[in-house]
């Protein structure tokens, strides 16, 4: 085991202003080095961690009969069990609040989250100082590489809430000594007054959800304000939504405000979610193996994919001592390559972003089907609004998709129904077989955090045609 573990980072350091990298050596090193002599050691140290501190590993590895020895190259890691959201919801009913994988006593806890819970129990996160310390540290080396630099403005417009979102951003900004203007979100009028204090502040940089940017740029619009020329946003940061590597939806994003469009993000468990982060040439998330280990799964056979294929995501904690994630199967699914990226990096990327959201994917007439496709089809065709919904419901015993979507303000009647048309002639195309509902400008809800799109109906029909 590695002395220096959890690793120690020299809180003052900053690269030039003009390096392109946080750590030029880490970053663009052979990734066959960098997997002997950076990721695999640490990730031994962190297994061996796990193993001593957390009642939750011992036994579930005690049980496959695998050990922290046994792990003595990469290929080996693929002997250790995966871990669901659903076994860390369990073991944290049976070991409220925190689960037996906390590792620290209650009395080192130094902050509080947890998930929202729309997909069930909640999960609690007791995170210690240094384990903030070095999401700090991560995220700010990782937006580093999206352009951002201290002399920075970041306008945080998510919740400052249980959601670790807005919290991580927070951290990474405040230890790359940008400017935080942690602004927050959910307030009535609080969008009303982000106008006017973006406006006045001009912040250089937006973090929040694909869906809010959007809301927020036509609230502007209606107040007369351009989000384009009234505001100054060069980068526009995203997580929490696939939205922002969604091809048509990143266009729209960097049309409106005249600014860069970058993914992020993986999954609360796995904070810092940076580590899944486009660079500022937007080329697909890169995976920062040296922070949080990454690989994409075959979801039947359960063994690591080659560069080039398709694969479920898992991922593992390489320097968390609260409650570390090992090999936690998040399930979403991805493409990644080892392709060179104009940045210079040379670590793996995710070249059409995580499509198939776990949580998000539903099943009509057997079909798997992901928000995110229709997503890109409304987006791509010129005339529709920003917000739609997805409605599954049941006409007797058939699944039926109905897509509600609207037109942007001033479309005629005719018009409108050709943009319905052609939306639905697309979607054929691409196998959905859809009604798509016009609805007036406006009329579909807004959010400030993530919308929620898709609306499953069945069980209601179900439920009223039981006898
Ligand atoms: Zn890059």
């Amino acid at each position: 085991m590695p002395k220096n573990w959890p690793p120690e980072y020299d809180a003052k350091f900053l690269p030039e202003h003009n390096s392109p990298f946080w750590d030029r050596k880490l970053e663009t090193m052979d990734p066959r080095e960098r997997a002997e002599t950076v990721i695999l050691p640490k990730l031994q140290a962190q297994l061996h961690y796990a193993y001593r501190h957390s009642p939750f590993y011992r036994n579930k590895w005690d049980s496959a009969g695998v050990t922290p020895e046994d792990i003595q190259s990469l290929a080996d890691f693929e002997k250790i069990p995966f871990v669901t959201k659903e076994e860390i919801r369990e073991d944290q009913l049976k070991h409220p609040p925190f689960g037996s994988n906390l590792c620290i006593s209650k009395d080192e806890i130094a902050s509080v989250h947890g998930t929202s819970g729309t997909t069930g129990k909640p999960t609690a996160f007791g995170i210690s100082q240094g384990d903030m310390e070095r999401i700090g540290e991560a995220h700010a080396r990782i937006m580093w590489g999206f352009g951002i630099r201290p002399d920075d403005t970041v306008f945080i417009g998510s919740f400052f809430s249980l959601y670790l979102g807005s919290w991580g951003a927070l951290a990474g900004v405040r230890r790359l000594g940008a400017a935080a203007f942690p602004f927050g979100a959910g307030v009535p009028g609080q969008t009303e007054r982000a106008i006017e204090w973006i406006q006045e502040i001009k912040p250089t940089v937006f973090y929040g959800t694909p869906s809010y940017s959007l809301y927020l740029a036509e609230k502007a619009r209606v107040l007369g304000v351009d989000p384009g020329t009234d505001f100054n946003f060069r980068i526009l940061v995203f997580s929490g939504e696939p939205g922002a590597g969604v091809p048509a939806t990143k266009k729209r994003i960097e049309d409106t405000y005249g600014g860069i469009c970058i993914d992020t993000g993986s999954t609360a468990e796995m904070t810092p979610w940076m580590t899944n982060g486009e660079c500022e040439h937007r080329k697909g998330m890169h995976l920062w193996q040296d922070i949080v280990y990454a690989e994409l799964v075959d979801s039947e056979t359960e063994k690591r994919v080659p560069y080039g294929e398709e694969g479920v995501t898992v991922y593992t904690h390489l320097e968390r001592t609260s409650q570390p994630m090992i090999r936690f199967r998040a399930g979403d699914i991805s493409m990644w390559t080892l392709e060179p990226c104009p940045c210079g990096r040379t670590y793996p990327r995710l070249p059409r972003g995580v499509y198939g959201r776990a949580d998000d994917m539903f099943v009509v007439r057997g079909e798997n089907v992901y928000p995110s496709a229709i997503e890109n089809a409304i987006r791509r065709i010129d005339g529709f609004g920003d917000e739609f919904r997805i409605v599954i419901t049941r006409e007797k015993t058939m699944d039926e998709l109905i897509v509600q979507a609207e037109p942007i303000p001033g479309t005629n009647d005719e018009s409108t129904l050709k943009l319905g048309k052609m939306l639905e002639v697309d979607l054929k195309t691409k196998g959905l077989r859809t009604l798509v509902q016009m609805q007036p400008p406006g009329t579909l809800e807004r959010t400030e955090f993530k919308a929620r799109r898709v609306i499953d109906q069945r069980d209601l029909y179900d439920e009223m045609t039981k006898r």
